[in-house]
């Protein structure tokens, strides 16, 4: 008999920081998807967004924000590779790192439309099945593309993003709620954010 093959979220992102709402995310997937393990992976430089902390702060929130929940790990995966991080490049590393698997690739509706723009396309869609969750202010437009195994989950709406962590941390508004205790505490001790009110959406 043989076994079964494993069933493994992806969760990309800049996570600058963590915040509840890619926890909430992760946890529902795995749960819909029947998931074995969710990997978080923060990206290296992300190329064509501004990120404020080192990948070493992204990457301990990470840990810390993950560390109680059996089924979640966190890759460095990313952040080790040189160059600018690309989703192809990601699933094509973990799909080598754990090859009797089926990766399951986690993102909100802006990342898809991001994966959409890439150049060479459609060599990423064999490499996983792709799961689109809707956030507050974004209508999900699901692409039509034969080979693209693309499903739609909806999470609880919550409207939460880095963006609004980072500008309140930077005005000394309280962020407890939004992101894990540790990552409160560990914003605090690294003083994460200061001097970084006005940054925007993206
Ligand atoms: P920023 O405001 O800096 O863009 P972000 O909150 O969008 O940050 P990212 O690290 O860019 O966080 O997101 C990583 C992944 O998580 C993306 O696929 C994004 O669509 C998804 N995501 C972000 N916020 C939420 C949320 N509140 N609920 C569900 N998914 C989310
Ligand atoms: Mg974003």
């Amino acid at each position: 008999m043989t076994a079964r093959r494993l069933r493994i979220g992806v969760m990309g992102g800049t996570f600058d920081p963590i915040h509840h709402g890619h926890l909430v995310a992760a946890s529902e997937a795995a749960v819909a998807l029947e998931l074995d393990e969710v990997v978080f992976v923060p990206t290296g430089n992300p190329g064509n967004k501004k990120v404020i902390s080192s990948s070493e702060h992204r990457y301990l929130m990470t840990v810390i924000a993950t560390a109680a929940n059996p089924r979640f790990t966190v890759s460095r995966v990313d952040i080790d590779r040189p160059g600018v991080t690309y989703t192809i490049d990601t699933l094509t590393e973990l799909s080598k790192l754990r090859p009797d698997s089926d990766l399951f690739f986690i993102s909100g509706a802006d990342a898809i439309a991001q994966i959409l723009a890439w150049k060479e396309v459609d060599r990423i869609w064999p490499l996983a099945h792709f799961v689109a969750v809707t956030r507050p202010g974004h209508q999900l437009q699901l692409p039509q593309v034969k080979e693209a195994r693309i499903s739609q989950l909806e999470v609880p709406a919550l409207a939460i993003s880095s963006t609004d962590v980072r500008n309140r941390a930077a005005v000394g508004k309280p962020i407890w709620y939004l992101v894990p205790d540790g990552v409160v505490q560990y914003i605090a001790k690294h003083k994460l954010y200061r001097g970084h009110g006005d940054s925007v959406h993206n």
